[in-house]
Order: structure tokens, then sequence, then C-alpha cells
């Protein structure tokens, strides 16, 4: 049998520019693309509206050109996909397993549980054949099992309802959810690892439940561990993560390898460190915990 070429990606936010925490995760699946000789794509997940905006986008882009984190082919874009997510809510509702929901945030936080992200939705609308129209989607769970094993996290496990709920696939505004785009673009780009942070290790089996049910192949998971601030939360615009300088390139990129466990380099360049780091690159070295604090004197 032939084995099917690796295929990664990076997909940030567009929220800003990069900053520590999205240096390290893009250069995690930059790195193990290269290591396996596979193709690594770039795709702005901009589904989130307002806060994406295209100069950010440009901004992201360049900073990657300047730590010499260089993509194959264009740069795709989850807000001109959005003909494609409607197919694959056509093909779910065809398989029967979503249903509108009419629920207010306060009413299912009031009737819920909390399970591992907050309330987990009792599935009060299941059967009340409600219209979507100016409702939210959501997508049944019943009794999904959804076990993989993280290559760098170990075996991962949820029971689907009790630990999450049915959750929604399209927002009562008509806006499609991160976790069916997501699902979507990687089948859609042939994507066979996800290397990302581990912030989105527990989304993995919500979009695992949607690749079996839309009948897609379920990639490999490298979840690698979120970069914190000294307060224990992790680094993105809202905590003012500090942007990290591209003409400090391989300054900023031997902490980035310090962090994921990997062995710093002297070399002059960007591209030279890249190089030899992709050779070096051995996940099983990399920190096996989801979060841990940005090296202190760099955020200084
Ligand atoms: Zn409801």
């Amino acid at each position: 049998m032939k084995q099917t070429p690796y295929v990664g990606r990076f997909a940030p936010s567009p929220t800003g520019p990069l900053h520590f925490g999205s240096l390290v995760a893009a250069l995690a699946s930059y790195l193990d693309a290269r290591n396996a000789g596979g193709i690594w794509r770039v795709r702005m997940e901009d589904v989130d509206g307002p806060r994406c905006r295209p100069e950010h986008a440009r901004a992201l882009l360049q900073s990657l050109t300047a730590f010499g984190l260089a993509w194959d082919g264009e740069v795709a874009t989850q807000s001109g996909r959005t003909a494609l997510y409607g197919c694959a809510l056509d093909a779910l509702r065809a398989r029967g397993c979503l249903y509108g929901c009419a629920c207010s945030r306060r009413e299912v936080s009031d009737s819920a549980l909390d399970g591992i992200e907050g309330p987990v939705y009792p599935g009060t609308c299941r059967d009340r054949r409600l219209p979507w129209e100016g409702n939210a989607v959501r997508v049944a769970t019943r009794g999904a099992m959804i076990e993989f094993q993280d290559r760098c996290q170990g075996v991962q496990r949820q029971a689907l309802e009790r630990d999450i709920g049915d959750f929604v696939v399209r927002r009562r505004d008509g806006l499609f959810s991160y976790q069916l785009a997501v699902v979507v673009d990687d089948a859609d780009q042939g994507v066979t690892d996800v290397v990302r942070g581990a912030d989105l290790l527990d989304s993995s089996q919500r979009q695992i439940h949607l690749q079996q049910l839309l009948g897609y192949q379920t990639p490999r998971y490298l979840h690698v561990p979120v970069a914190t601030n000294a307060a224990g939360q992790k680094l993105s615009k809202q905590t003012l993560a500090p942007e990290v300088n591209p003409r400090e390139a391989i300054r900023w990129l031997n902490l980035a390898l310090a962090f994921l466990g990997q062995p710093v380099s002297s070399a002059s360049t960007p591209q030279a460190l890249l190089a030899a780091a992709a050779q070096a690159w051995n996940p099983a070295r990399i920190p096996a915990v989801r979060a841990l604090p940005a090296p202190l004197p760099a955020l200084a």
C-alpha cells in the first residue's frame, strides 16, 4: 500500500502579529512537516469575525517569512470557504444528526452540569424539531466515546455526551463553528498531521466525532505545550503577549526550540537554523504537559 505523503499545517487566527506562543506552534508544525519531508500549509482561521483583520493576516505572514518559516502553496482563508462548510452541514443533516436549538446561553448554564469546558448542553431541544432559521444548530453526541493517541500527550479519551454535550456547528447568527470549519478544511487540504497547541487538545474529540460522521480520515495529532505568562495565562493578544522581534529571529527561534525540548543551534541565519532543527527534530523530547511558562528573560 502506498503511504500517504505528509501534509501539515499552521492555522492561526489572524488577530495580531506573531507572539512567542504562536511562534512555538508555527515552529513545531513546520519542523514536524520538514522532518518528514512533507508539505507545510498556512491557513487563516478567521471564522471568528470582527477580531480577525486582513492587516493582521498580512503582519502574521510577514513575520513567518522573517523567521524563515516558508510555507507551501497558497494561504487559505476560512472566510472564503463557507460554501464548503455548507456542504458539510448538508451531509450531516442527511445523516440525521443535527437539530435546531433555541436555548439561550443563560438557559444552558442554568440547566447544565459542568463538563470539561463549562456547562454541558443537556440536549433540551433534541426532539423538539425546531427550525434552523434563527436558531443554533447542534450535532448530537449520543453515547459517542472518542479515544485517540496524541503523539505528545498520550491517550486521550472523552465520553463526548457527558464531557462536552451536543455542540454547536452553526451559530444562531449563521456563522459556522470553529469545530466544523477546522474539520472541513483539514479534510479538504488533505492534512495528515495536526500539530498545534494543547489548548486545542480537548477540541480534538469533537473534531474526530465530526470526521467520523462525515466519513473523513482522522489525522495524527501532536499537541505541544502552550506558553503561559507569569500568571499562568496562555499567551495571546488578550493577555498582552509581547511580539517576537523578527530582527532577533535567531534568538527567538532558539528560545522556542528550547521550550520544545529541542537542541538549540549556533546557526547564523534563520534558514540554516531551521534546516538543522528539522533534521534534529524529535517529538519525544517535547515535555508532555499542556502548559509551560514562557522563558522569562525573553519577556523582559
Ligand atoms: Zn436547546
